[in-house]
C-alpha cells in the first residue's frame, strides 16, 4: 500500500532550532509508571514509538533536583551524573530509528511532596502541598531562585550528555515552579518575581535563556505551556496566556501547548471529543514564528491535515494516540489507515501512573510489555502447528484472542451467541459519552474480517454438546459475565432484603433497555468506578429523580485514577442527582429503601420506587463448568485443551479482557522464555544489586 497524497503534508520535515524532525508526528511527554526505576522497560517502550514513525519521542516529567521529588510517582530523574546512563539508553534506542529524543525537565515545586528525599518543598509563596501531604512548602528566597536556575541548567547539560535533541522547560499542568510563578493565586511575592505579569514571567524567561545558553548550540529548547486552566481570575486564562506568548514569542525553539491541569488536558472521551483543546491553543501560532505542537487525542489523519492547513499547529502532538497505536504514523505513511488502533479516551493508561505501576492500555495490550514480555504491537510469533482453535464469545476477550491467534496464522472459529460482535463493549458504548469505546470492537472486527483462516459464526449459542461435536483441538471460552441483583459486592456479603423484587434492576437491564418507569430511583453503587455515574445520566435523561448512594466515602472513587473524578462530580451535581456517601443498602420494599451509615448505627429511609444495583459481576462460566464435568469425553472429541479467560474467569476492566485475549494468543504453544518470561515469573524484572550505590 502507498500513502494517500493528501497526507503528504504530515510527512514534511520540521526545523526545530538546531535539529530537524523527519515529519510532523510528535510524541509529547507522557507518564508511564516505569520511569527511572525501570530504565530498560522505559527505553524499550519509547523505542517502539520511534520505530512506529514518530519524529519526536519524549520522556515523561524529568525531575532535576531532590527538592522536586515526586515520589511515590515514578518519573524520569536527572539529579546527578549517575542518572545519565538510564536516559542515555532511551536516547540511543530512539535515535536508532531516526527519531529525535526529548526530555521534559521539571522542578515540581509544591506539587512534589519530597517523600523520598525529605527536602523542604519550594514554592513562590508559602503554601500547603497540593497533594494533601501534611507539610507546607516554603517561599523561595532570591538565593533559592538562583539555585533553582543552576539546577535546571545542570540538568540540561546532563540531558545533552545523555543524548537528548530537545530539552524542555515546563510550565504546564499546574505542576512546575515555572508555572507556579506565573499563577496569581500561587505567587504573592512583592519582589521582582511577583506582582506584575512581567515579573511573574521573569523566572520562566530566565530559565529559557539559561537553557538556550547551556545547550542551545546543538539542542532545541521546547517550552511546554498551559494556555488555560479553567479557573477564572486565579488561574492562567487565555487572555493572559496570550500576553505571555507575546512576551516570550520566539525565545523557545518550539511551543508545546495544552490546557491545564492534567485532568483537563487528558480529558476522557466521555467529557471531550478529538480536538477539544483547539479553541484554547490554536491562536499561539499567530503570535510566534516558531513551530507549535499541540494535543487533542488526534487519531484521524484528516483532522491532522486540517489542523496543519488551518495554521493551528505545525506538529501533531500525541500521548494517548501513540500509546494506543505506536505505529500510527507508519500506518498513515503506508496507506494502512484502517489498521490504526484508535485510542478510545478511557485513561486506563493514566491509571498505571496513578497506581505507580507500569503503563497499560485498553486498546494496545502490548503497551508496557515491550521489554518485560518482549511483546511488539505489530509482530507475533507465527503458529507452531496446524491446531484448530474454537473461541466462544465475541466480547473484547474473544475478539482479541481470535484476532491475535489469527495473526499468528492459526485456524480459528469464533462463535457468538448474539447477532452482533463486541459483547460488553457494544452495550457499554451505547451509553452516554462512551461511544468511542466501540473502537475496541470495531478495530478487532475490521482486522478479523479479511483473515482467511478465521471463520465467524454469529447467532450461535454453544452448549457443551455443541463444543464436543465441533471437536476443535483447543477451546477458548470467553463467555463474559453478568451483574448481580443482590447488592452483594465489595462491602457486603449478604443480599439486601427485597433484592428479588421486580423493581430491582442491574446495569445489564438498563443496557438491554429495561428501565424503571417511575422514580425516585435509588442507584446503589459499590463498584466505585465509572458505570454507576453513567447510569445516573441515563436515568436522569429519562426524567427520573435519582438518589446515588454508595458505602464508600466518595462518589466514583476509583475515577481519580482515570482523571474523570472531578468531571463526574460536577456532572452529577449539574444533573441534580442526590448524593449519599457512606451508606449501605439494607432493605427495599418497593416504596422505600433503608440505608445504614457505615460509620455509625444511624439508619436513613429514602423514598424509592426502584433500585438499580451496581455492585459486582459473576462469571458466565456455565459452559466451562459443563465442559469440565465432561472432561472424560474431550479426547474422543479431539479436544486437548479448554481454557476459560477474560470476564468469564474474573470480571474486570475492558483492558483486562483485551489483555487476557492477547495473552492467551501470545502464550499459545510458546515455550517458556520465548516471550521473554521465565518458568516461574511470566515477565522479566530488573533486580537491584545489593550494595551498589545509585
Ligand atoms: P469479555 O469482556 O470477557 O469479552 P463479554 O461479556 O464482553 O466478555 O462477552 C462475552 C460474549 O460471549 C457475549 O457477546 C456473549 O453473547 C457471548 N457468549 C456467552 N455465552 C456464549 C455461548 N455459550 N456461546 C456463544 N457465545 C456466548
Ligand atoms: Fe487511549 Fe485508553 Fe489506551 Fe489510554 S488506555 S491510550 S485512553 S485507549
Amino acid at each position: 500500500m502507498s500513502r494517500d497524497p493528501r497526507y503528504d503534508i504530515l510527512f514534511e520535515p520540521v526545523q526545530i532550532g538546531p535539529v530537524t524532525a523527519r515529519n510532523r508526528f510528535y510524541q509529547v511527554p507522557h507518564c508511564n509508571g516505569m520511569g527511572h526505576q525501570m530504565p530498560e522497560a522505559h527505553a524499550a517502550m519509547r523505542e517502539i514509538k520511534a520505530q512506529g514513525g514518530w519524529a519526536v519521542v519524549s520522556t515523561e516529567e524529568c525531575e532535576i533536583h531532590p527538592s522536586g521529588d515526586v515520589s511515590p510517582y515514578v518519573e524520569a530523574r536527572l539529579w546527578d551524573d549517575g542518572d545519565i546512563p538510564s536516559l542515555a539508553l532511551m536516547c540511543e534506542k530512539v535515535k536508532a530509528h531516526g527519531a529525535l529524543s526529548a526530555v521534559e525537565l521539571t522542578h515540581n515545586g509544591y506539587t512534589s511532596s519530597n517523600l523520598y528525599s525529605r527536602e523542604v518543598p519550594l514554592a513562590p509563596s508559602p503554601t500547603p502541598l497540593k497533594y494533601g501531604y501534611p507539610l507546607q512548602a516554603r517561599a523561595m528566597t532570591l538565593r533559592d531562585i538562583r539555585n533553582y536556575r543552576q539546577w535546571h541548567k545542570a540538568a540540561a547539560v546532563r540531558a545533552k550528555r545523555a543524548g537528548f535533541d530537545i530539552i524542555y522547560v515546563y510550565a504546564a499542568h499546574d505542576l512546575s515552579l515555572a508555572m507556579h510563578f506565573l499563577q496569581r493565586r500561587r505567587n504573592q511575592r512583592s519582589d521582582d518575581y511577583g506582582g506584575s505579569l512581567e515579573n511573574r514571567i521573569r523566572l520562566l524567561r530566565e530559565v529559557l535563556q539559561d537553557t538556550k545558553e547551556a545547550v542551545g548550540d546543538s539542542c532545541a529548547v521546547a517550552l511546554r505551556f498551559a494556555t488555560e486552566e479553567f479557573l477564572g481570575e486565579g488561574g492562567v486564562q487565555n487572555a493572559e496566556a496570550k500576553e505571555i506568548v507575546h512576551h516570550l514569542a520566539d525565545l523557545p525553539d518550539i511551543w508545546d501547548v495544552n490546557v491545564a491541569a492534567w485532568y483537563n488536558d487528558s480529558l476522557t472521551s466521555r467529557f471531550g471529543a478529538e480536538g477539544y483543546q483547539q479553541p484554547f491553543t490554536a491562536w499561539v501560532k499567530q503570535i510566534t514564528s516558531k513551530p507549535v505542537v499541540g494535543v487533542g487525542r488526534f487519531t484521524s489523519p484528516d483532522t491532522m491535515v486540517r489542523l496543519i492547513r488551518e495554521g493551528a499547529l505545525d506538529m501533531i502532538g500525541a500521548a494517548r494516540p501513540s500509546i494506543a497505536d505506536p505505529f500510527l504514523p507508519k500506518k498513515i505513511e503506508t496507506g494502512a489507515i484502517n489498521a490504526i488502533r484508535e485510542c478510545i479516551g478511557c485513561n486506563i493508561c493514566v491509571s498505571g501512573d496513578m497506581t505507580i505501576t507500569p503503563i497499560r492500555c485498553t486498546q494496545n495490550p502490548t503497551m508496557g510489555e515491550e521489554w518485560r514480555k518482549g511483546w511488539h504491537p505489530e509482530n507475533m510469533l507465527p503458529k507452531k502447528t496446524e491446531k484448530r482453535i474454537l473461541v466462544v464469545g465475541a466480547g473484547p476477550t474473544g475478539l482479541e484472542a481470535t484476532r491475535a491467534l489469527g495473526q499468528r496464522g492459526y485456524e480459528v472459529m469464533l462463535a457468538e451467541a448474539t447477532e452482533d460482535l463486541g459483547g460488553r463493549v457494544l452495550k457499554e458504548s451505547a451509553l452516554p459519552g462512551l461511544a468511542e469505546w466501540r473502537r475496541v470492537r470495531d478495530w478487532r472486527v475490521g482486522q478479523i474480517e479479511p483473515m482467511p483462516n478465521v471463520s465467524v459464526f454469529r447467532g450461535n449459542r454453544l452448549s457443551a454438546e455443541d463444543v464436543l461435536a465441533i471437536g476443535a483441538d483447543t477451546v477458548v471460552l470467553a463467555t463474559g459475565s453478568h451483574w448481580v441483583r443482590t447488592g452483594i459486592g465489595r462491602s457486603s456479603s449478604e443480599p439486601f432484603n427485597g433484592c428479588d423484587l421486580p423493581s430491582v434492576f442491574t446495569p445489564d437491564d438498563i443496557m438491554a433497555g429495561r428501565f424503571p418507569d417511575a422514580g425516585p430511583v435509588l442507584l446503589y453503587d459499590d463498584d466505585n468506578f465509572y458505570l454507576a455515574s453513567v447510569l445516573a445520566e441515563v436515568l436522569a435523561a429519562r426524567g427520573l429523580e435519582v438518589h446515588f448512594a454508595t458505602p464508600d466515602d466518595v462518589i466514583a472513587g476509583w475515577t481519580v485514577n482515570t482523571l474523570d473524578y472531578r468531571h463526574i462530580q460536577k456532572r452529577l451535581r449539574k444533573l441534580g442527582i442526590h448524593l449519599h456517601t457512606a451508606k449501605s443498602l439494607q432493605a427495599f420494599d418497593g416504596r422505600r429503601a433503608e440505608l445504614a451509615c457505615v460509620w455509625s448505627d444511624d439508619v436513613v429511609h429514602l423514598d424509592a420506587i426502584a433500585v438499580v444495583s451496581v455492585t459486582m459481576r459473576l462469571p458466565d462460566d456455565s459452559l466451562y463448568q459443563d465442559l469440565l464435568a465432561r472432561e472424560s469425553e474431550w479426547q474422543a472429541a479431539g479436544i486437548a485443551q479448554v481454557s476459560c479467560i477474560g470476564d468469564a474467569l474474573a470480571p474486570g476492566l475492558i483492558a483486562h479482557a483485551v489483555y487476557a485475549g492477547h495473552r492467551f494468543a501470545r502464550e499459545f504453544e510458546a515455550a517458556p522464555g520465548e516471550n521473554g518470561d521465565s518458568a516461574e515469573v511470566p515477565f522479566r524484572r530488573v533486580r537491584i544489586a545489593t550494595g551498589v550505590q545509585h
